[in-house]
């Protein structure tokens, strides 16, 4: 019994020094990886687990209607799924990144599954867009002790604002309060457009959709820009910023 409770006991520490303690120093001191940009009045939408056959074409049109470019961290097998989604996401200036084939925690791989996972989701997106992929979101924002040498070339970004938008609520009245008091410039918010992840409701993207629908109006009476990681993360002086150039 003695030798049981001690194996088990070594084995949970190998389990948490490989996954918990790295994602817990790595996100804490923010190592490896981009959590916002710095750019004055402009916020990233990033959009992850998609795509999905019903919600992401009716998110498509709502940013459409408003002229804003967002980021889109996609699973591969519903990218294989639902080719002709990603493909609109692609020509209508969207950007798409990595967030493995399968929905899987790189708590639970080998440094060589996650390194599989990493380069055929990028193959994918790459197949698909005629674009390589510049961007890797870990899923669930869980790390291991190699992820930040598996995850390159590839740049990883997390966010600033997380909303709880995996989640039904009885309407999109909470989830837009969350959403304004996480509007500050810089922002890289991050919500879901498939709701098939373990945890989630399979109906909540509605409910995002609809507090977007109230949202993005608001910001965009604000002067804020919505921008693609790529814009969003330029070091460069951003050309959507009139108010500052002019002073
Ligand atoms: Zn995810």
């Amino acid at each position: 019994m003695e030798i049981l409770f001690w194996v088990l006991s070594i084995a949970v520490t190998l389990l948490l020094m490989y996954g918990l303690v790295p994602t817990v120093i790595f996100r804490i001191f923010s190592i490896g990886m981009t959590k916002r940009g710095h750019h004055h009045k402009t916020l990233a939408l990033t959009f992850d687990d998609g795509p999905n056959r019903t919600y992401t074409p009716q998110l498509l049109d709502l940013l459409q209607q408003y002229h804003i470019k967002a980021t889109f961290f996609i699973v591969g097998e519903c990218a294989n799924r639902y080719p002709e989604i990603v493909k609109r996401m692609h020509r209508e200036g969207h950007s798409i990144g990595i967030h493995h084939v399968k929905h899987t925690s790189n708590w639970y791989m080998t440094p060589f599954a996650a390194k599989r996972e990493i380069n055929k989701c990028a193959s994918i997106i790459e197949k698909l867009t005629g674009d390589k992929p510049r961007y890797y979101r870990p899923p669930w924002g869980r790390f291991n002790l190699f992820t930040l040498f598996t995850a390159r070339p590839y740049q990883i970004v997390l966010w600033s604002g997380i909303f709880k938008d995996w989640k039904n609520e009885p309407d999109s009245t909470a989830l837009l309060e969350r959403l304004r008091r996480e509007l500050h410039g810089g922002g890289i918010f991050l919500l879901h457009d498939n709701g098939a992840t373990k945890g989630a409701d399979p109906e909540a993207p509605a409910n995002m959709i609809q507090a977007l629908s109230t949202f993005l109006p608001e910001i965009v009476s604000q002067s804020y820009q919505c921008l693609r990681l790529e814009d969003h993360l330029s070091e460069f002086e951003s050309i959507h910023e009139p108010e500052k150039r002019s002073i």
